[in-house]
């Protein structure tokens, strides 16, 4: 038997799964969380529910295929449940990498370890309920900063402004380095938190500004910005409701200052210039002017990297692997060895993994395909490798002291959360803590046990 090992089970490495069972190969997914999904499950806004349900059904039709075999609870890397060799150990073909970007950008401030600081995964991760940052603490207080201005810092400030159930919320403050014309959200993701933007707090925002950024050729006048970015401030009966949305642009944090609660009272920002570079892109140089802002919470989105302890080699932006020189935008899957200036033979890597924060839910899916044919069209040429089988990896697993969850153990776990979801009288429900899972799942199996029905094989849904 030769077989595929995806590391991760996010959209990458679902459709990867998917796409490998589909040419005749089995696939082993190892997953980190009890649950697949990745960040379509515990990353994209809690109300977007038809995309979450339209895609954790796709995501069950993958592990309905005979071929899938899912290993959830398990965390590869160095120091954690399983090494990669512990990998090889089990005779794996290939190896596939899915496991997204899980380390977090900062900006490494003076004091930026201060209470009340958090990345945005994380903070997105506990709103969605993931183990075990669900649990955690990340209370928010009055006035909230966020560094960073896409779609994941407009889903944090929806979150703190609209629907968060403890928010205290009385204001969220988006920082950007640069201008507006480096705006980096949709339209429609603004669109679910405009309302909450001040038409004339937004125009003396734009009038501070506006010299800076007319030495770049950025004309930043109500008109053209509205236009481009917040076009509700445009409309004639717009009105603003509470907590107030603002913007603070051509600004970069120099420093975190805590009170005697060890929490944060005050984020120092420095003013940017804003320089045109030669190929027309914008720069934003500090200047030495700072003011002191009251912030009881701060948010860093700005970005991802990825896990080092995986053990894969690191290359400058994250697990490396090596541009084709005659096709450098050409997508490469292959794991490179620096060390040894040879790709690694059978290492591959898609989606968030091989570029992190790049892309929605469909591009990590069709980077996974991708990857999962480049896969493929290694294990073809081998020999058979002999991989374990799922029985005798479980045991293995066991052996170690890990509590592998099989995907017959996620059917039980989704029709007890269907249940629990229709005795609350919820569209979904979904525990937030593992032991919580590991005992719904040990009770539908003693259920079983006793009324001697037989457990089938359900699709979560
Ligand atoms: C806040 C936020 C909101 C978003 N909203 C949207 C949206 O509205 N619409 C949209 O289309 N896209 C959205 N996205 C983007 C989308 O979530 C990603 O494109 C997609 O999830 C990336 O897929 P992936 O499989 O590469 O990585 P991930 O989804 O990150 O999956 C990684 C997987 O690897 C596992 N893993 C991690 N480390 C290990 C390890 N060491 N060992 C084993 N397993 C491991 C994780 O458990 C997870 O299953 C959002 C992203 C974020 C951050």
């Amino acid at each position: 038997m030769k077989s595929v090992f995806v590391v991760g089970a996010g959209p990458a490495g679902m459709f990867a799964a998917r796409k490998v069972a589909l040419a005749g190969y089995d696939a082993f997914l190892f997953n980190r969380d009890i649950k697949p999904g990745g960040l379509a499950e515990y990353g994209i806004y809690p109300l977007k529910d038809k995309m979450k349900f339209g895609l954790r059904k796709q995501f069950a039709q993958v592990l309905d295929l005979p071929k899938v075999h899912y290993f959830g609870n398990i965390r590869i890397g160095n120091g954690y449940d399983l090494a990669i060799a512990d990998l090889e150990a089990m005779r794996p073909a290939a190896i596939l990498f899915t496991s997204g970007a899980q380390g977090a950008h900062n900006l490494g401030l003076p004091g930026e370890t201060a209470k009340g600081v958090y990345a945005a995964k994380d903070f997105v991760y506990h709103y969605n309920q993931l183990p075990p940052y669900a649990s955690q603490d990340f209370s928010t207080g009055r006035r909230i900063a966020i560094i960073g201005i896409g779609n994941v810092a407009i889903d944090i400030a929806r979150w703190l402004l609209q629907d968060s159930p403890s928010r205290a919320t009385e204001e969220v403050v988006i920082i950007a380095r640069r201008g507006p014309f480096e705006i980096k959200f949709d339209k429609k993701e603004i669109g679910y938190v405009g309302r909450h933007i001040e038409r004339d707090a937004m125009i003396a925002e734009l009038d501070r500004i506006k010299d800076r950024c007319a030495n770049c050729n950025q004309d930043v006048s109500a008109q053209n910005v509205f236009a481009g970015y917040f076009p509700m401030l445009n409309e004639e009966d717009f009105t603003s409701i509470p907590p107030r949305l603002s913007f603070r642009f051509l600004a970069s944090p120099t420093a975190v200052f805590a009170g005697p609660d060890g929490r944060i009272e005050k984020l120092e920002v420095a003013e940017n210039d804003l320089v045109l570079r030669p190929d027309g892109s914008t720069k934003a140089v500090l200047t030495d002017q700072k003011t002191l802002l009251d912030i009881d919470t701060l948010i860093f989105a700005i970005g991802d990297k990825h896990d080092e302890k995986l053990g894969l080699p690191m290359g400058p932006d994250g697990y490396a692997t090596l541009a084709d020189p005659g096709h450098p935008n050409d997508p490469v899957f292959e794991v490179w060895d620096p060390a040894n200036s040879c790709p690694l033979p059978g290492r591959f890597v898609a989606g968030w993994a091989r570029r992190a924060s790049t892309g929605l839910v469909g591009i990590a899916r069709h980077d996974g395909e991708l990857g999962a044919q480049k896969t493929i069209d290694y294990v073809q040429d081998l020999p058979d490798t002999n991989t374990m089988t799922e029985p005798e990896i479980l045991a293995l697993l066991r052996r170690k002291g890990l509590h592998p969850v099989t995907k017959f153990d996620l059917a039980l776990l989704g029709a007890i959360e269907q249940k629990q979801a229709a005795l609350r009288k919820l569209n979904y429900f979904k525990y937030s803590d593992n032991e919580s899972m590991f005992r719904a799942i040990a009770e539908a199996k003693k259920q079983a046990a006793r009324s001697g029905e037989e457990i089938r094989l359900q699709p979560i849904s």
